[in-house]
């Protein structure tokens, strides 16, 4: 009987410090990022709304784990981000990098060559909306190094 008892108040400890470490977003964070040799760190996608004939639209959820990050890339047709929870950080080459909170937007324009993912001690989650689409290719580049990313 205590064995059990321990082993609910175990379970109890773990499952609230696994809460605290997640974000609350209001979007599933789905799975594993089949992108993520793309990326440094983790993350996680859910495709919202998938590229079709009749929306002609790509929406998705992204969620990064502390300090996880995209590589440099472009997008042909640009790029718009929602950000919906945690704190997270964007750049565009040759400028100051911005710091992201909920309910910030990134407009990202064709071509311009970008960075975006969570802050070094937060998770962060963004809405992924592809623009000028179905013409819009990303171009992933070399990682965000530790010196470009603090
Ligand atoms: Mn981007």
């Amino acid at each position: 009987m205590k064995k059990i008892l321990l082993l609910l108040m175990t379970l109890a400890v773990t499952g609230g410090l696994t809460m605290a470490n997640n974000i609350n977003q209001p979007f599933n964070k789905g799975e594993l990022n089949p992108y993520n040799e793309f990326f440094t760190g983790t993350t996680y996608l859910n495709m919202l709304v998938k590229k079709d004939d009749i929306w002609n639209s790509s929406i998705g959820n992204v969620t990064f784990e502390k300090g996880a990050r995209t590589n440099w890339h472009k997008h042909s047709g640009g790029q718009i981000l929602l950000v919906t929870a945690g704190e997270g950080r964007s750049m565009e080459e040759g400028k100051e990098v911005r710091i992201l909170k909920s309910g910030d937007v990134v407009q990202i324009p064709p071509e311009v060559k970008h960075w975006h993912g969570a802050a070094p001690d937060s998770e962060f989650a963004h809405i992924s909306i592809e623009t000028n689409i179905p013409n819009n290719k990303t171009t992933w580049l070399e990682p965000v190094s530790d010196k470009e990313y603090k």
